[in-house]
């Protein structure tokens, strides 16, 4: 081994250890445990041991952050916004400056390679940077009016506080990215990490709270039911933006409509066709599918194109190369720089994505690559996994499994395997593969999704709006457009 090598992996010992410390949320301003002082533990889902614990809030520690992020608007909202977006360039600053260790923290906590946690936090600057940059672009209109003497024209403003919740499998990205929109236009911020993955969310919240001033972002860590519906349901929060299952997504808009008049967005799941029509460039198409997959984070990603439709002239040749390739995928210790597949999040989800491959056998689908893990095994490692069969009669073709799991199937002509793409309540993303300019252009009118990659998969193009429509939610993000969803227009006629 290179000397680099055991540094490196001293280091990643060292972290393991370290990583037990004082962890608390950011409320008012303050570093604080829960009032209850209760704490949950924290697993590393490569070992299966508990590293540590963290504050479990419940409903008064949301309450007194809702409440704190009240006091806090008025003068956050009174700023400029140049100095609101001065705020976010100093907190990017911030997290560039703590990077590998914020990429650290998600790999011990969510599982997922180092390479890909390092991607994260810099994608989460970008976002920072990109809604900071867009603050003069916070336009209101002017409306011609037929008197001479009257102007009229709309202002954009910001809702008061806004609740934040994201799920686990991007936890520091998408904590950090998701505040910028919000906090620009003005609001001040109630962020709720997944119970499973809080820790680096609670670490921006020690960056963080040097750089805003108190009550204008806090961050309650603690269970959906108590912390989350807390949010959900108090009155005076106008303005959520939910990143989760469809299952609690439309619950919360329930809840929601229940308590007070608010704007719910939601970005849900989604079990995204891939379509490889027979004129497609063959090796692209194939890694396009495993990139789409993103096999890199266990598969726990929103976006995966996780139906794969293969025409049938190329369906057998494409099946057995893409298997013969996860095959080879090299699964272990996540903070091993060399590792491309870790672990899944939590043993609750390895029980989730594992009872698939269940169905899948009783289903009669063939097993291409991957498989059952050996349960005995520490950590919950799932091999990247392949399943294919010439008809859809199985769950796992129409369920999001949210795992490393792929399932492949043929078709012959295109309007069958539209229809097909669309036969699902779901519409978040979808991939074609082909050379033909006007099949192209055709599927991707007729795919029922928010997003569609034409000879790519899985990457989010940055500035381009991201979200479904269908059962995959309402609301778009990463754009212009998520910036003014976090503003109400108000029209203001003056005659003079
Ligand atoms: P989840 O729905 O279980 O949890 C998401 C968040 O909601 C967590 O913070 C959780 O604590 C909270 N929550 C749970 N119950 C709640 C309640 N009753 N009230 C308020 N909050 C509650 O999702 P997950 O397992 O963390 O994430 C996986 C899901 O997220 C997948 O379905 C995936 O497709 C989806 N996802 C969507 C996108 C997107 O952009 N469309 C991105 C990432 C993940």
């Amino acid at each position: 081994m290179s000397a680099n090598a055991t540094e490196y992996l001293q280091a990643a010992k060292d972290l393991r250890e370290g990583i037990d410390r004082d962890w608390r949320m950011l409320i008012g301003g303050e570093l604080t445990g829960s009032l209850s002082g209760e704490r949950a533990a924290v697993f590393d889902p490569a070992t299966g041991e508990q590293v540590t614990t963290i504050p479990r809030g419940d409903e008064a520690d949301a309450n007194r952050a809702i409440d704190a992020a009240l006091a806090a608007f008025p003068a956050w909202a009174a700023r400029a916004i140049t100095d609101r977006a001065a705020h976010l360039h100093r907190l990017a600053d911030a997290i560039e400056e703590a990077g590998e260790e914020l990429a650290w923290i998600d790999t011990i906590d969510n599982g997922s390679p180092i390479a890909v946690m390092r991607g994260d936090y810099r994608i989460a600057v970008e976002h920072l940077r990109y809604f900071a940059g867009l603050a003069l672009q916070l336009r209101g209109e002017s409306i011609p009016v037929d008197q001479r003497d009257a102007v009229d024209f709309s202002v954009r403003a910001p809702f008061g506080v806004v609740g934040r919740i994201v799920p686990f499998n991007h936890p520091f990205m998408f904590a950090a990215s998701r505040i910028a929109a919000p906090l620009l236009a003005g609001n001040t911020v109630v962020l709720k990490p997944a119970e499973a993955t809080s820790l680096s969310a609670l670490r921006l919240g020690e960056i963080a709270a040097g750089i805003f001033p108190p009550g204008v972002l806090n961050i309650v860590s603690g269970p959906g039911r108590t912390v989350g519906d807390t949010i959900v349901r108090h009155p005076e929060v106008r303005r959520l933006a939910f990143t989760g299952s469809g299952e609690v997504g439309r619950s919360i808009q329930a809840q929601a409509a229940s308590a007070s008049v608010k704007v719910v967005t939601l970005e849900l799941g989604g079990k995204n066709p891939m379509i490889v029509f027979p004129d497609a460039d063959f090796e692209e198409a194939i890694q396009g599918a495993i990139r789409g997959m993103n096999f890199a984070w266990q598969g726990q990603s929103c976006g995966s194109t996780s139906r794969l439709y293969v025409h049938r002239s190329i369906y057998r040749q494409f099946v057995e190369e893409l298997g013969r390739r996860l095959d080879l995928m090299g699964m272990g210790d996540p903070l091993d720089e060399k590792t491309e597949v870790g672990p899944v999040v939590s043993r609750a989800q390895y029980e989730k994505v594992t009872s698939y491959f269940h169905s899948g056998i009783d289903d009669g689908l063939e097993l291409i690559a991957g498989g059952l893990p050996d349960p005995a095994q520490p950590g919950n490692f799932i091999r990247p996994t392949l399943f294919a069969a010439e008809n859809e009669q199985s769950r796992l073709f129409s369920e999001e499994i949210f795992g490393p799991v792929l399932v492949a199937t043929c078709f012959d002509d295109y309007d069958e395997i539209i229809a097909r793409a669309n036969a699902l309540p779901l519409g978040l993303t979808a991939s074609v593969w082909t050379k033909d300019l006007a099949t192209a252009l055709k599927a991707s009118r007729d795919i029922e999704t928010g997003y569609v990659w034409v000879n790519w998969s899985s990457s989010h193009i940055p500035g381009a709006s991201f979200g479904g429509v269908k059962d995959s939610g309402i609301g778009r993000e990463e754009g212009l457009g998520e910036l003014e969803s976090f503003t109400q227009s108000k029209n203001i006629y003056i005659r003079f």
